[in-house]
């Protein structure tokens, strides 16, 4: 095991992000890491409170807090909350031991309703323990502080032929994040969820204990937190095992669907090909057409199969040019015209072929190139809705993209194929196949998905918690069976419910 220390964070922000490329650079051969990417510099404004030990909110005598409005990535229902950001394990401990309510773990907020949000209550922003601790050169397991970003790791291994062994639809989400809801990616068909891949984690506890779980130890624990939603307690580090990789591209080959039946058919024909398949579902699409799609079906790339230009250096592909959505866009813009437009414009530039060279970040992160995407769904926000369903569920996703589609407003909708369960007690992803839509808030957004919900729990469905901002306890209790197992393991390590969140009381998932 080699150990690497980023250094105790103190001085300017300027002098913070210095001392961090140059801890970067040391193990990054391709120089430093993105520091100007969402997330970063994000909480700038509260630094002076956090270096003189000030505070400016309530929650916590001795550890600095600020008092702000948060809300999930599809910016609704935005909730004041005290904020701590600690740097140091000791901090967070003094924050649990000192909090007089209730608190909360936090990452990079990439959660889209108030899974990361406890109203009225203490936040623990984990985003400053964000150092890599050890790497282990043969195992590829890398152990990190729980605020460590998916875009740190893969900006530190990736140069180094490692990379994330699952990785969602965006880079920027915290290790923490990616445990607390047990994150799966275009793979799970294959390899299942990120818990898969942990080792082990450090978890401070609600009475200031910091326990190890893995496997062996702890092991109810182990499989409560992955995929608990940060209500067993908080992740302070964690060990994963990454992925060797050659390149740092995939061989793509596009298939079109031209209805939703098309398109599971060609999963189910080809899903042991791939280790990666998705598909872009025009959720506007009607009639026969109902659920077309582009399947975007790769493998990673070996160096012998790239062109000539990237085979000298195929771990390090060049970066691309970002945008930004600087203020929120006006919500016209966002009209059953534009959408069908774009929809429309999507199908057509995707043609079927085979072998595509793509590299990670178009392949896995398109969105991320784009920040504050959110805001193009102006100032009320958006909700996502991710409908999971077994094999034989799969009139439930007919009915939603019906739905969805006589709403007329609705961009491309992803769906892909899921493996076997995992024995988190409230990980999400069950065999069958997931359908994610981006939803825009034109009000009465609770009782749409609602009805989505009832026809989800008609077929055997369920909901993600990353995802739901709505959904109502009855409904979680139905989809949820190992709920009961979990609040007995959330009694034992918490029994007095300190680690809540907003949505765990709307949804009741501790309990009544
Ligand atoms: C563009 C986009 C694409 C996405 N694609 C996918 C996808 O393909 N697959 C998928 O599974 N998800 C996807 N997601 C959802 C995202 O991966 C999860 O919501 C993830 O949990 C976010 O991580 P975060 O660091 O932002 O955590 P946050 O959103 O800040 O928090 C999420 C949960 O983790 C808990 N938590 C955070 N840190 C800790 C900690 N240290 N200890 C204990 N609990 C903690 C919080 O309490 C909260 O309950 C996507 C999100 C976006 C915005």
């Amino acid at each position: 095991m080699v150990s690497f220390y980023g250094g105790v964070h103190r001085g300017s922000i300027d002098a913070i992000r210095r001392e961090y490329r140059l801890a970067r650079r040391f193990i990054h051969p391709c120089g430093a890491m993105n520091l100007e990417g969402p997330g970063a510099g994000v909480y700038t404004h509260l630094l002076p409170f956090i270096l003189t030990g000030q505070s400016k909110g309530t929650g916590v005598v001795g550890v600095p807090s600020t008092e702000q409005r948060l809300s999930g990535w599809g910016r609704l229902n935005p909730e004041l909350c005290s904020v701590h950001r600690p740097e140091k394990h000791r901090t967070v401990r003094e924050a649990v031991e000192q909090a007089g309510g209730t608190l909360l773990a936090r990452g990079l907020g990439r959660s889209y309703g108030d899974a990361a949000v406890n109203g009225g209550g203490g936040v623990v922003d984990m985003t400053r323990l964000n150092r890599l601790l050890a790497f282990d050169a043969e195992s590829g397991v890398v152990e990190c502080e729980a605020g460590v970003s998916l875009a740190d790791l893969v900006a530190a291994f990736l140069p180094r032929g490692w990379f994330l062994p699952v990785t969602p639809g965006t880079k920027f989400v915290t290790v923490g994040g990616a445990i607390a809801h047990d994150i799966h990616g275009k793979n799970h068909h294959r390899d299942g969820t990120f818990g898969q891949f942990v080792r082990e984690f450090k978890l401070l506890i609600a009475n200031g204990e910091t326990i190890s779980c893995s496997r062996k130890e702890n092991q109810d624990v182990f499989w409560a937190t992955i995929g608990g939603a940060g209500l067993t307690g908080i992740i302070l580090s964690a060990s994963v095992r990454l992925q060797p990789v050659e390149s740092a591209y995939y061989l793509v080959d596009y298939r079109r669907a031209k209805n939703l039946e098309d398109a599971l058919r060609i999963f189910a024909e080809t899903d042991e090909k791939y280790q990666y398949s998705v598909a872009w579902i025009d959720c506007l699409a009607r009639g026969g057409s109902l659920g077309r799609s582009v399947l975007m079906l790769g493998n990673s790339a070996p160096v012998s199969a790239l062109p000539a230009h990237l085979r000298n250096n195929p771990l390090c592909p060049r970066e691309k040019r970002k945008t930004n959505v600087p203020v929120d866009m006006p919500e016209l813009l966002l009209n059953p015209l534009s959408m069908k437009i774009y929809n429309t414009l999507f199908h057509a530039r995707n043609p079927e072929r085979d072998g595509a060279v793509v590299d990670f970040d178009t392949y896995y992160y398109p969105l991320d190139s784009v920040h504050n995407w959110n805001r193009l769904y102006g100032k009320r926000g958006f909700a996502q809705f991710q409908a999971t369903v077994p094999p034989e569920g799969v009139a439930a996703l007919v009915q939603i993209l019906e739905r969805i589609s006589a709403t007329k407003s609705g961009f491309l909708g992803v769906l892909k194929a899921m493996g076997e369960q995992n024995e988190g007690l409230l990980s999400h992803p069950i065999k069958g196949y997931t359908l994610t839509l981006d939803i825009p808030n034109h009000g009465k957004l609770g009782p749409f998905l609602h009805g989505l919900d009832e026809i989800l729990l008609a077929h055997g469905g369920r909901i993600y918690l990353a995802k739901d901002a709505v959904s109502r306890p009855e409904t979680l209790e139905a989809m949820y069976p190992r709920l009961k197992q979990f609040r007995a393991v959330k009694a034992k390590v918490d029994p007095e419910r300190r680690f809540d969140s907003s949505q765990a009381r709307r949804l009741g998932i501790t309990g009544d």
